[in-house]
């Protein structure tokens, strides 16, 4: 059986784990939480950045940061994973969905300005299988109409935007570093995990830092009493515990320090699929994933679109049948039991094309080029 997903494990983790236990200091924002955070600082640029448990907790995170009045709106596309949208709704927004383009899953930004209306107050671009979002076009609108935009950048991990208009030249920015705010994911199904659970806040805008220190640290400023800034610290403001454990970040350094070999790895397994089923693709009998001009591929997820749900199904079917776990994706979350009564009404014929006929392929670190040959085969021969 090649199983869907393994974590990835670089051999180091569990030596680092074993230091922070005889550290001595295991609750959030020790040695290692420093050393990742800065880490993360240094290669990408982001302006401040914080450990939390999940991705989900930094998408609250970034929710409660955009100080949200009831009835306020946030465009969320409708194809992403239910914490995009949960973390928000959860602070008494309104949530807008939006489609997904014709050529990947990402939010349209062609349509996104008739979304917008006087009560729209956030964006969240997700960059769908770590492909950026169109962020000239969409920080543009976004910049048009005073909003913050909130980057759902869980599974975008070391993939980059190509700017056209940014300083008015060409430039390259780490997704993560575009928006306002934005949200990584370290779960065990991400490119690298901080121990099965894990994300990471960015904060690029310095108007929010203080206040996100203040979040994660249970709405104490114990953040500033650490550094010396205050001399006692107390409750100044809202809050939860969003920092994870220091065994948690000495995982995640693990995985940090072996970034580029676990990038190259990936990207090897995601060349080595498009190559081989390109010839498939140029027959119809699916397409392949959709990298626009602007955006790299972190290759965080290798999917097949096929013309059909039944199709799709077929396929597999054959697959499971011959012990390749291939598995489909999200389900349109404007049709979802909980969220469709609150729906507009609107169609969003995209995602819910997405939700029907996108199928994904096994991609992670310990795969072999022998068993990427052998699912190639495998759907090779199915179309025979
Ligand atoms: C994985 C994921 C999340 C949630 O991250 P967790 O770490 O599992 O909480 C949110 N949004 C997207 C797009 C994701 O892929």
């Amino acid at each position: 059986m090649i199983d869907f997903n393994r974590p990835t494990l670089t051999g180091k983790e569990a030596h680092y784990m074993y230091q922070a236990v005889y550290n001595g200091k295991l609750s959030g924002n020790g040695m290692f939480t420093k050393r990742c955070q800065a880490w993360f600082e240094e290669r990408y640029g982001f302006r401040k950045c914080l450990l939390t448990t999940s991705g989900t907790d930094a998408l609250e995170m970034c929710a409660m940061l955009c100080d949200l009045r009831p009835g306020d709106e946030v465009i969320i596309p409708s194809y992403t994973f239910v914490s995009t949208a949960l973390a928000f709704l959860r602070e008494g927004a309104k949530v807008v969905f939006a489609d997904s383009m014709k050529r990947n899953p990402n939010l349209d930004a062609e349509t996104l300005e008739a979304l917008i209306t006087p009560r729209t107050k956030v964006i969240v671009p997700v960059h769908y299988a770590g492909v950026a979002c169109d962020m000239d076009a969409i920080m543009t609108i976004a910049d048009k109409h005073h909003l913050l935009v909130v980057e759902d950048a869980a599974q975008a991990i070391d993939s980059y935007y190509k700017s056209k208009i940014r300083n008015h030249k060409s430039q390259i920015l780490p997704l993560g570093s575009i928006g306002h705010l934005a949200a990584f994911s370290f779960h065990e199904t991400k490119n690298i995990t901080a121990g099965g659970e894990g994300g990471l806040l960015v904060v690029n805008d310095e108007r929010f830092i203080r206040r996100a220190e203040i979040i994660w640290e249970k709405g104490t400023n114990r953040a500033e009493f650490f550094r010396g800034e205050v001399n006692k610290y107390g409750w100044v403001d809202m809050g939860s515990s969003f920092l994870p454990s220091e065994v948690n970040a000495a995982f995640l350094w693990a995985q940090l320090e072996n970034i580029d070999a676990i990038q190259h790895k990936r990207k090897y397994i995601w060349e080595t699929y498009q190559k081989r089923l390109k010839p498939l693709a140029d027959k119809g009998c699916f397409s392949l994933p959709d990298i626009p001009d602007y955006a790299t591929n972190n290759a965080h997820m290798f999917y097949l679109v096929l013309p059909s749900l039944e199709a799709r199904t077929a396929l597999i079917k054959y697959l499971k049948e011959n012990g390749v776990g291939a598995v489909f994706h999200y389900l349109s979350l404007h049709s979802s039991e909980f969220y469709k009564s609150r729906h507009d009404g609107r169609q969003l014929p995209e995602c819910d094309r997405y939700a029907d006929c996108l199928v994904r392929l096994p991609l992670f670190y310990d795969l072999t080029i022998e068993q990427v040959n052998t699912i190639c085969d495998l759907i090779k021969t199915y179309y025979q």
